[in-house]
């Protein structure tokens, strides 16, 4: 059994975070560290590693998470748009081992990214 990362132990409550939208299927929580004004991680309540194990999740429990993805960043205020971004893997800067989007957004942003 791999050990709870973070974003587990968020979940469970075990680690407050600052919630901005739950439903049934993600939390999404401002980020620690910030990238842009807005910074929201959004995370599925069905635990896969990343986005390469995506289709693990039930197809409809992920049009759901997607969904839940939009509401967060539509709480947040971001009427002028925003990037969701999954960072998967070592390249992909990835470094918790739970699926998550970011949402960034309250600002022009930058492209392409680095
Ligand atoms: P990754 O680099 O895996 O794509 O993104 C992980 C994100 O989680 C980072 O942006 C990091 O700032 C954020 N993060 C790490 N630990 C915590 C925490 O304890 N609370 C919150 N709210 N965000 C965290």
């Amino acid at each position: 059994m791999a050990e709870d990362t973070i974003f587990d132990k968020i979940l469970k409550k075990e680690i407050p975070c600052d919630t901005v939208y739950e439903d049934e299927a993600v939390l999404a929580f401002k980020d620690i560290n910030p990238q842009a004004p807005v910074h929201i991680v959004a995370i599925p309540k069905k635990k896969v590693s990343g986005f390469d194990a995506i289709s693990d999740l039930p197809a409809d429990f992920t049009g759901r998470y997607m969904n839940g993805i939009r509401a967060a960043a539509r709480q947040a205020g971001l009427t002028n748009g925003y990037r969701v971004v999954f960072n998967m893997g070592k390249d992909g800067q990835q470094t918790v081992d739970y699926l998550h989007a970011h949402i960034l957004g309250g600002r022009e942003l930058g492209w392409p990214p680095g």
